[in-house]
């Protein structure tokens, strides 16, 4: 770990009192700081409040009260949850005092190199992929950030050995200063979180800070399919890495004769490629080539590529049976992401869809539903999706009580060669208190068919 003394005596509040915020007091605790902690929640049966409490921190709960404000804070660390319009952290914008996420803490006590993943959408299956294809190299990579661990607590255990690579939120990265990744990502930017930036512009802004700090020795990987990550990239001091699906860019990541190449190397056949999708091509191409900036050996990208099945729950191949492909898509909960994963077969597809009703319709599915031969509803939304599929000229339609049944049923429907596909387009919480639990569960229904 760096010289933490900069840390030593300064006053600072942490405010929001979940997995970071607990960890980042007992760290920053450890580094003499002086600490006040502040939730929202009530202090009466708040068991990490009670155990900052026995370390000699001061933990205020219930509100946020403007009065914390008063005491000379050399900043504050807030939990990226909470929007900057809460009233305190108005506030405290008013007054000056800086405000960071625990990101700027890692970056500041890490003695590993950093590797940082940022986008609307592919950071979990990205940052996997970049942790699996550095294994067996000189350095020890360290998924952290929103997967698994705390940022700040594995950087402070990190060493020069290791490698964290990091999925990073905008709402993370907003509260950086000086945050400087020796490699960025940066994946795409969709409209999205515009309640909490305000606007695209912002939003987009808050992503780029990815690069703010880097210089000519750093590397920001980006999409350059994508305008607005384009565009945002090029006051960027980093050298540039562009990725794209479509055009080759020199000294970037490209398809030429159906084979990946970054720079001028060939990486891989995109016929030896397991994970399915144009939108995971392009994850894939931002992987390699952090990975392979980072140390990684061609051999072992090829050997993630030609067996990685994808991230539990999107687009994870679950297995075949008799010339059926499953796969389970349970984080599509939307109808964005149901449209990209159907964009990703060309085989005829059975879909399995439904969840809990919030009252949209499913018209924006339609032109993807090309590819569907058959589905299966379920859950609330079971019958407006059934009226959807007779729009779309799909002829069988089928109800099942719920994703167990699902299965079975969809099976009986299909013949060699199709993919049977859950991605619901809408959340789980009407049957299934997780995502996670409804796609555990059409995994299991997957098996019992064998
Ligand atoms: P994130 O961590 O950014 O939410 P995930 O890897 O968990 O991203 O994927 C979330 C959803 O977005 C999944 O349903 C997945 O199929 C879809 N997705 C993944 N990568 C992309 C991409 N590059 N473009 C569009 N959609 C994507």
């Amino acid at each position: 770990m760096k010289d933490t003394t900069f840390f030593k005596d300064k006053k600072i509040l942490i405010v929001g009192l979940a997995k970071s915020g607990f960890a980042g007091a007992k760290l920053l605790h450890s580094f003499g700081a002086h600490l006040t902690v502040n939730d929202k929640s009530p202090r009466e049966g708040n068991v990490e409040a009670e155990k900052l409490e026995k370390l000699g921190i001061e933990v205020v709960c219930g509100d946020h009260p403007l009065t914390l404000l008063d005491s000379q804070l050399d900043f504050i660390v807030k939990n990226p949850g909470i929007p900057y319009q809460n009233p305190l952290i108005d506030e405290a914008v008013k007054r000056n005092i800086p405000i960071y996420t625990e990101v700027e803490i890692a970056g500041m006590i890490s003695d590993a190199s950093i590797i940082a993943i940022t986008g609307s959408n592919g950071k979990t299956t990205t940052t996997t992929l970049v942790g699996d294809m550095l294994k067996n190299s000189d350095k020890t990579p360290i998924v952290a950030g929103n997967i698994g661990t705390v940022f700040s607590e594995v950087a402070a255990e990190s060493t020069e050995k290791d490698i964290l690579v990091a999925e990073l939120s905008s709402f993370q990265l907003m509260g950086t200063e000086r945050f400087k990744p020796q490699i960025a990502v940066f994946l795409n930017l969709f409209e999205a979180h515009l309640d909490y930036h305000g606007s695209l512009d912002e939003y987009g802004k808050a992503k780029a800070k990815i690069t703010e700090n880097q210089d000519c020795s750093d590397y920001i990987i980006y999409n350059a399919d994508d305008e607005r990550v384009s565009y945002l990239m090029k006051s960027s001091k980093a050298k540039h890495i562009p990725f794209s699906v479509k055009e080759k860019y020199e000294g970037g990541v490209y398809v030429e004769d159906g084979a990946l190449h970054f720079q001028d190397q060939k990486v891989i056949d995109l016929s030896e490629i397991v994970l399915p999708g144009k939108h995971n091509l392009s994850n894939i191409m931002a992987a390699v080539a952090a990975s392979l900036l980072a140390g990684a050996t061609l051999e072992q990208i090829r050997q993630v590529l030609t067996s990685f099945p994808g991230v539990k729950h999107r687009l994870q191949y679950v297995g075949e049976l008799n010339g059926r492909r499953f796969y389970n898509d349970s984080k599509a909960t939307n109808i964005l992401a149901t449209n990209a994963a159907l964009s990703a077969f060309e085989q005829p597809v059975i879909l399995l869809a439904g969840g809990l009703d919030r009252g949209n319709s499913f018209d924006d599915l339609l032109p993807s539903l090309k590819n569907v031969k058959a589905i299966v509803t379920f859950g609330q939304t079971a019958d407006k999706l059934a009226e959807t599929a007779k729009q779309a000229g799909i002829e069988t339609i089928k109800r099942a009580d719920n994703v167990e049944d699902a299965v079975p049923l969809a099976y009986r429907l299909s013949s060699e060669d199709d993919v049977i596909l859950l991605s619901p387009a809408c959340a789980s919480w009407d049957q299934y208190k997780t995502f996670e639990q409804r796609g555990d569960m059409f995994i299991n229904s997957v098996h019992k068919l064998k």
